[in-house]
């Protein structure tokens, strides 16, 4: 049972207490005769966007199948016929989707989940791909929608993970298809770009058939019309709900408790803070780190100086290719500044944003040659439960999906002895309930350790339920990049949202951050008044 299996997980990110009574009689699919089940579908429809909102594991991409006529639902029997399905929806709008669907496949564009796995797929260029792609003559505007003009003639090996993640959404919008599915949009994408490619995609939705699955929320809440919640038992069973109004799904989600299906998926809400949070006294510092400068042939970063604190969480922000990535590696001494001196002896603990691995032993083994820590019950408590970890242990880390990979790499990052510990992106591929989790995980091991906590990430609500202060990078993404701060949250979430010149309102319930309207009366007024993420 490696990847995701039928094991009951101890620390299942969702709990629910055997299967609810009222999901008998809607069982929609079943892989073999005790395989995971699915119950319910989504609704695919022209003229809105579509999203799924839950955690992985639980019958997306088997639902996609079906929609996309792929597969017949088998409703749990091996006997059943097409007019059985069609009796069992009828008076459903997917009665007659499926009508139309059956049978002859209608064609399906997707965006895998994965683009980290295109360049093993495709050799070639850019314009070779899209071209290929192309089939609605759209190239051109969607190279210069996407920034892509710029490097159609790279070698997709060649590629960033963001670059493959625009060249992948935009080769599935320039396909000729009758159902769209995204799976995951902004994975290596900066805030900005998750803007503008949720922007793009919601347009389309105007006339295409489109579903998305996205874990960060405020992209969900600017790209969705409406949304399914999803829930289950990974690898067990999973329950796609009816489709419900974008901002209802995500503050149902967000509180944890579904009325409609009065179902608790969660034991606790997920709540943010409105005001930002009182400058802390008594601070005790771990270093002050002076001006440096590196400078490679196209890119110059320049750092100030500031200081670090025990026992906080930093969040850094900023474009991509403003220098982040290069001044963790500064910091963390595995390449040198060629102006100025990191002359603190500080060990730190380094988790790169793309997670390359040769590693042919067991996750145990691995884990344990990082930390004998990993055997004591505090680790598995406080890092490998919360974390999923531990029905991943007898699998071969080689083996391990993106997901998965990503949760390793953070328990073996926090689990190395070390004065600072930074994490690169370690929202990528961690889907809803797990970014959560991780969350919870990162905060605590920064509460309760005379250590600082970097973490690099560009989902909004995963920075805000984490960091105590910010660290602001700007500049000319792959020109220069200049880095600010730390600063106090509002004044780092000020600097960085008016740099982007976004600004959000809170939600009336939840008090959930959402992406104002440009030019919208909140946003002037906010802008205004210089404040772009906090109430006064
Ligand atoms: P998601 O897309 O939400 O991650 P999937 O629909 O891919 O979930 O898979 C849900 C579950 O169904 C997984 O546990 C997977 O192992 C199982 N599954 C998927 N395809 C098959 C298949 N062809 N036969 C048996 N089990 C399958
Ligand atoms: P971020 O993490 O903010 O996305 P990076 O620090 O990865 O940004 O990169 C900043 C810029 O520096 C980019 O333009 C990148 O191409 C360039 N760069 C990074 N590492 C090197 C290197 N080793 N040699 C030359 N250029 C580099
Ligand atoms: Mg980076």
């Amino acid at each position: 049972g490696c990847g995701i299996c039928i094991k009951k997980c101890p620390a299942k990110a969702i709990m629910i207490i055997g299967l609810p009574d009222k999901l008998e009689g809607q069982l929609t699919h079943r892989y073999g005769d005790n395989g995971f089940a699915l119950y319910g579908l989504p609704i695919p429809s022209t003229g809105r966007v579509s999203g799924i909102l839950g955690p992985n594991g639980v019958g997306k991409s088997t639902a996609v199948k079906i929609l996309s006529g792929q597969m017949m639902p088998n409703l749990g029997s091996k006997t059943t016929t097409w007019d059985d399905v069609y009796k069992f929806f009828s008076g459903s709008e997917l009665q007659d989707y499926l009508k139309r669907v059956s049978g002859k496949s209608i064609k399906t564009s997707q965006k895998p989940q994965y683009v980290d796995l295109i360049p093993k797929a495709f050799k070639g260029k850019v314009s070779q791909l899209l071209k290929r792609a192309d089939e609605r003559g759209m190239l051109d505007s969607m190279a210069a929608d996407l920034d892509l003009t710029n490097i159609l003639d790279r070698e997709i090996s060649d590629l960033s993970g963001g670059e493959l993640q625009r060249v992948a959404i935009a080769a599935c919008i320039m396909r000729d298809a009758g159902f769209y599915f995204f799976d995951e949009v902004t994975p290596y994408l900066d805030i900005f770009q998750r803007i503008k490619v949720a922007k793009i995609i919601k347009k389309m939705g105007e006339e295409k058939n489109v579903m998305v699955v996205e874990h960060d929320l405020a992209i969900l809440d600017l790209l969705a019309d409406m949304v399914h919640v999803a829930y289950g038992e990974p690898g067990g069973y999973g329950v796609i709900t009816h489709p419900k109004g974008v901002r209802v799904g995500i503050n149902e989600y967000l509180k944890g408790y579904l009325p409609e299906e009065n179902i608790r998926i969660r034991p606790q809400p997920i709540e943010f803070d409105v005001k930002a949070p009182k400058e802390q006294k008594d601070v005790e510092k771990l270093i002050d780190f002076g001006s440096f400068s590196k400078t490679f042939e196209k890119f110059r970063l320049d750092v100030k100086g500031g200081q670090l604190r025990k026992r906080e969480v930093v969040g850094i922000v900023g474009p991509n290719g403003i220098g982040k990535s290069t001044f963790a590696k500064l910091l963390a001494g595995v390449m040198d500044p060629d102006a100025g001196k990191l002359d603190f002896k500080v060990k730190i603990s380094y988790k790169p944003q793309y997670i390359k691995t040769d590693i042919d032993m067991s996750v145990r083994m691995f884990l344990r040659s990082i930390s004998p820590k990993f055997d004591t019950s505090y680790v598995r408590t406080e890092i490998l439960l919360p974390l999923q970890i531990e029905r991943l242990m007898d699998c071969n880390v080689n083996d391990l999906s993106g997901g998965e990979l990503q949760r390793v790499a953070i328990a073996a990052c926090i689990g190395r002895e070390a004065d600072i510990y930074i994490l690169d992106e370690p929202s990528a591929h961690l889907d809803v309930e797990q970014r959560t989790l991780a969350t919870k995980v990162i905060k605590r091991f920064a509460e309760n350790n005379d250590v600082t906590v970097m973490v690099i990430d560009h989902d909004i609500y995963m920075i805000d339920l984490l960091a105590d202060r910010l660290l602001v990078f700007d500049g000319e993404p792959g020109v220069s990049g200049e880095v600010h701060g730390p600063f106090e949250m509002r004044e780092g979430m000020n600097r960085f949202l008016s740099s982007l010149d976004i600004t959000f309102r809170r939600d009336e319930e939840t008090r959930r951050p959402r992406v104002n309207k440009p030019e919208s009366n909140l946003d002037r007024e906010q802008k205004k008044i210089g404040e772009y993420y906090y109430l006064p």
